[in-house]
């Protein structure tokens, strides 16, 4: 049976990574949407069904399933990660074909790196980040889980970045030091254009 593939999330971001998707997996893969409300809207979109989570795991059963979740708020994707793992099914990553991963980068479960996305040398990323188009991590930075990158986010040499925080579009972090990194703490904001 072919591979299913769900994309949590048929609103904004998650029809951004549906293509990337499409792009990454052979075409026997059978991509859909999962969505909590839908019921509510359309049935697809460019083609892939979207499937509330109950259909969706009626599908996956028996079946080589995973799932990326594709919603940028931090706290429901670790909710939705957790649901997953919770029913058995697990966690994909997601990247675009021509993103630049240098040397000694270490990622955990569930990223989606879109297109343009760079991590260039000696990073250690948690799980479920989202580097946003044209976002980049430099050198020797730390970061936590399910942190989110909006589009362009220009994250310099040692830094660390918490869990749980959003770095808005065109934030340009200044690179820390290896004595004294910059810090982003947990749960923080860091505004467009800061
Ligand atoms: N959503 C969901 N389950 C949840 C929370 C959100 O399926 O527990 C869906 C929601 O219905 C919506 C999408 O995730 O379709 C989030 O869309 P939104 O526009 O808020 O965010 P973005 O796509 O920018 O991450």
């Amino acid at each position: 049976m072919t591979k299913l593939i769900g994309i949590y999330g048929a609103s904004g971001f998650g029809r951004e990574v549906m293509p990337v998707a499409r792009a990454q997996h052979p075409s026997g893969t059978r991509l859909v949407f999962i969505d909590d409300n839908a019921g509510n809207g359309d049935r697809q979109h460019s083609g892939h069904a979207i499937l509330s989570w109950d259909d969706f795991t009626r599908e996956a059963t028996g079946r080589d399933a995973a799932v990326a979740v594709a919603i940028a708020a931090s706290q429901v994707r670790e909710r939705l990660t957790e649901r997953c793992a919770a029913a058995g099914i697990s966690i994909c990553s997601i990247s675009a074909s021509n993103i630049v991963i240098g040397d000694n980068i270490v990622i955990g479960e569930g990223a989606i790196l879109q297109p343009f996305a760079m991590l260039t040398a000696d990073c250690r990323i948690g799980r479920g980040f989202h580097a946003n188009i044209y976002s980049y991590v430099a050198h020797d930075c730390v970061i936590g889980d399910f942190v989110t990158f909006a589009p362009r986010v220009m994250c310099n040499g040692n830094v660390h970045i918490e869990d749980h925080a959003y770095i808005g579009t065109g934030a340009v972090l200044r690179q820390g030091t290896p004595e004294k990194p910059l810090v982003i703490g947990a749960g923080a904001t860091v505004g467009m254009g800061a």
